[in-house]
């Protein structure tokens, strides 16, 4: 561990504090090892004066940066791309370290930003509006794509860097500054990676446009999503943070861009190649020991081959390895603290007093010289009606609610039945089915990710990602999520020398 903190220049870090030498105190947040229930370091929290400190800076880092060119900006996110490739291990073993994800899912983390990073600077050329013709005689219209100003970025626990890198790279080259306030639970992560970002910055004597802020909500997140100087709020977290936060920015009119919880669903049709999704579901339930926002929740398996499926799942969940992130052949690591682990249990009780059957997993999991909040990974098999209430909510745990469908329309509707839409897929061998369940009268999957024999975890940066309903409606990373961190002003200009209005309109 200290090897690693050493390589990433945390040791030394006047945020960071050795864990043996943290005074308990109101300034000052533990950063946990989930695993091992132990304190990897002490890390200072920004009290008001030093979030007020911050954005003044973002404001200044803006001013400078929107005057750069974009593709020259491109050039600077490149550079952070290629800094993250020499930090690649590091970085996602301090991941894994800190939030407890196995260390391929660490590592993955940070080739999501080296990806967005390169869609980023490719981006930085092709910023483009697009003209259109005027009703006036010697007149000409276009639309433009400005530099909209510093951006709150508010990051969830479970991708500590990831979603940073999705806002900041495409923020960066749209002229935009940031100002990062990361989850509480993962500032080793933030601290980290912003420094690998910076010192690309001092090295091309850019403003210092990746800002960072760590505090506690009421002190730091709250006044920072007040600020009118940030217009844009990128919130990843639970639906409770988003209708706060939405409801902050809304009374001040800014922009809040929303990725929220998800509550996903995985549609197995009667011709399913079985193989194919057992280990989709397996990978979407049990990946990150259940706390992605697109983890698959809900099975919904046709009442052909339900119990063979349900059989053939428990068995692969038998032998999913639990333990240590970092150890290698693990597959599933801890839940972040006590209070996922009450929630865990708690779910699993609730869903028996419903009907629910356990099927497989239900209770802890002990782990030979670790202290973490390890359970083993669930089923539930709701009842014949279908009905379990507890299966609307979203437990941020591998608890998977198992479904029955006759038909391909019921199997839609329970999908759509959740409150959230942000991630769903079928696993099926027929064409028509599958072009069901993407209908474009919008009658199939309601979620803003749709797939078709794949996980609903594990999208590509390529594709704009978000969801709808409860999820927030926002869309991040790849196709024109860029446009969210811009402001667009369409241009009329008049070179016929004389002056004429719109529809016909005389006003003389
Ligand atoms: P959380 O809502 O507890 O916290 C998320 C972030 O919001 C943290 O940084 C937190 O400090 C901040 N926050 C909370 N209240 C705030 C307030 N009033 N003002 C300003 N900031 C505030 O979520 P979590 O437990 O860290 O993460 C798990 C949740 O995040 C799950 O619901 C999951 O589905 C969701 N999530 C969604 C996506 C997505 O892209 N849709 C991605 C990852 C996680």
């Amino acid at each position: 561990m200290r090897g690693l903190m050493q390589q990433l220049g945390l040791e030394e870090h006047p945020r960071v504090v050795d864990a043996g030498r943290v005074e308990p105190g109101p300034g000052v947040v533990l950063s946990m090892n989930p695993a091992a229930g132990e304190p990897i370091a002490g890390v200072k929290l920004d009290d008001a004066k030093g979030l007020q400190r911050a954005l003044a800076g973002a404001a200044e880092a803006f001013d400078q940066w929107r005057r750069v060119p974009a593709p020259v900006r491109g050039q600077l996110v490149r550079e952070v791309g290629d800094e993250l490739r020499k930090f690649k291990e590091p970085l996602g073993e301090l991941i894994a370290l800190e939030v407890g994800k196995i260390r391929s899912e660490g590592l993955g983390e940070v080739q999501e930003t080296i990806d967005i990073a390169d869609f980023a600077v490719g981006l930085s050329r092709q910023l483009h509006g697009i003209t259109m013709p005027s009703e006036r005689p010697g007149h000409a219209m276009r639309e433009q794509w400005l530099p909209l100003g510093p951006v709150g970025v508010i990051t969830a626990f479970n991708f500590p860097h990831a979603v940073w890198g999705w806002n900041a790279m495409l923020a960066v080259v749209c002229g935009d500054s940031i100002l990062w306030k990361p989850s509480l639970m993962a500032p080793l992560t933030a601290i980290a990676t912003t420094e690998i970002a910076r010192r690309v910055c001092e090295r091309n004597n850019a403003p210092d446009i990746f800002g960072l802020v760590i505090g506690t909500d009421d002190v730091v997140g709250e006044p920072m999503v007040k600020d009118k100087r940030l217009p844009l709020i990128s919130a990843t977290g639970s639906c409770r943070m988003g209708r706060r936060v939405a409801s902050i920015v809304g009374e001040r009119l800014g922009r809040s861009l929303l990725e929220l919880g998800g509550n996903n669903a995985m549609i197995v049709d009667a011709d399913a190649d079985m193989e194919l999704a057992l280990r989709a579901v397996l990978f979407g339930a049990v990946g990150t020991a259940g706390q992605r926002c697109t983890t698959t929740r809900r099975l919904i398996v046709h009442e052909s081959i339900a119990d063979e499926f349900l059989a053939r799942l428990a068995k692969a969940y038998a032998k999913v390895k639990i333990g240590d992130p970092l150890a290698d052949g693990v597959l599933m690591g801890p839940l972040i603290h006590e209070d996922a682990l009450t929630a865990f249990e708690k779910a699993v009780k609730t869903a028996t007093e419903q009907g629910g059957e356990v099927i497989c997993g239900g209770e802890r999991a002990s782990v030979a010289g670790l202290n973490g909040c390890f359970v083993k990974p669930t089923i539930v098999r709701a009842p014949k009606n279908n009905e379990l209430p507890i299966s609307r909510e979203e437990t941020f745990a591998p608890i998977l609610y198992a479904f029955t469908f006759k038909d391909l329309d019921e199997a839609i509707a329970l999908n759509n039945s959740a409150n959230e839409g942000l991630s769903s897929a079928i696993c099926t061998g027929s064409v028509r089915a599958a072009e069901r369940f993407l209908s474009p009268d919008g009658t199939g999957s309601d979620c803003g990710l749709a797939y078709v024999n794949t996980s609903t975890s594990g999208a590509e940066i390529g594709g704009a990602f978000g969801g709808e309903k409860d999820t927030g409606g926002g869309r991040e990373s790849g196709s024109d999520a860029w446009k969210a961190y811009m402001r667009r002003q369409t241009c009329t200009v008049n070179f016929s020398g004389a002056f004429e209005l719109a529809q016909g309109i005389r006003f003389e």
